[in-house]
């Protein structure tokens, strides 16, 4: 062994951009580099990827850091092949991108699916009390889920399970992009309340946040913003009395709406259900680094140094998320 302090190389690819750092051994960045894809995708994505892998390999070797493993994670990941079975944004279809970024590296990787990884990060660290039976759901320009069941993450016969946001929640609604009609996507993800609000003559350029701070004294903002907390508290509800969660914690953008979000939505999922308490609902402790400090705990457990992630900041388990709003 060198005397070089160890890292690992924790990125998060996104449909429009890709995140790295190198984490260290107490979970501290050590060092972050950020992408814009600007649209770029399929082989020209991937050589964006490549070079946010060099530069962190560059960036640890000047800071005398040793990265022992990489954790990478995508949409569309089989976690059992490390291959990106479709990613549309990305432009990815059965790539094998544990294979090529180990290649490309020279280190081990460990591959994720995005929203799972972070889901498992929210989980460990979130302060979480219940942590066998636990619903983790990203809010952002779509929606998706971890959903943990019984200690194990659900990923279906397909690997298609979580996709939250393609659940109908209105009988034949409003079109989605995935060609259903009524997802709770097309009601409730930040592109489409924005998209709604716009639609309904509603001024352009409004980002879902702008809507939900407005929504007092907007009218078309308070209406498009509770039909997105109403189809949000559907889908929960079916989540809730399916797989009873000791816990629902919401992350990605429009969770950073905090109280806005928050206590319109508990309100709505405690009427919805009669006859049982809903679980706790909170938003994300862990935020928008959820998903990096997911991949940095894969690419440990890899190194076989999960027993350093122990030590790491877990948060209060009565913590309230500080809300923003
Ligand atoms: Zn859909």
């Amino acid at each position: 062994m060198t005397g070089k302090e160890a890292v690992v190389l924790a990125i998060d690819i996104g449909g429009t951009s890709l995140k790295g750092a190198l984490v260290d051994g107490t979970g501290a960045i050590r060092g972050e580099q950020a992408v814009i894809l600007e649209g770029r995708t399929g082989e020209a994505a991937l050589a964006c990827l490549e070079n946010l892998g060099a530069s962190l390999m560059a960036m640890a070797a000047s800071g005398g850091l040793r990265p022992l493993a990489a954790g990478v994670i995508a949409p569309g990941v089989d976690e059992a092949s490390g291959r990106v079975l479709f990613a549309a944004n990305l432009g990815w279809r059965d790539l094998a991108l544990r294979d090529r970024m180990a290649g490309h590296l020279g280190l081990p990787v460990a591959t994720g699916h995005d929203v799972r990884t972070a889901g498992l990060a929210e989980n460990l660290l979130g302060g979480t009390d219940n942590r066998r039976d636990f619903a983790y759901v990203m809010i952002g320009t779509g929606i998706a889920a971890a959903l943990l069941c019984n200690g194990a993450i659900v990923s279906g016969a397909r690997n298609m399970g979580g996709e939250f946001g393609h659940m109908p929640v209105i009988a034949d609604g409003e079109p989605c992009g995935c060609g259903q009609l009524g997802c709770l996507e097309a009601y409730a993800s930040a592109a489409a309340i924005a998209r709604r609000y716009r639609t309904r003559g509603g001024a352009a350029g409004r980002s879902a946040r702008d809507i939900a701070l407005t929504q007092a004294e907007d009218p078309l903002a308070g209406a498009v913003w509770r039909d997105a907390i109403r189809a949000l508290s559907l889908g929960l509800a079916t989540v809730t009395v399916l797989l009873d969660p000791g816990a629902i914690v919401l992350g990605g953008g429009l969770a950073e709406a905090g109280t806005l979000l928050l206590d319109p939505l508990r309100e709505a999922l405690a009427s919805r259900l009669t006859w049982r308490s809903p679980p706790p609902l909170r938003a994300s402790r862990l935020g928008l680094s959820a998903g990096r400090t997911g991949a940095a705990i894969l690419a440990f457990r890899l190194a076989g140094q999960s027993a350093c992630i122990e030590a790491w900041d877990r948060g209060s388990s009565r913590g309230e998320p500080s809300g923003g709003a």
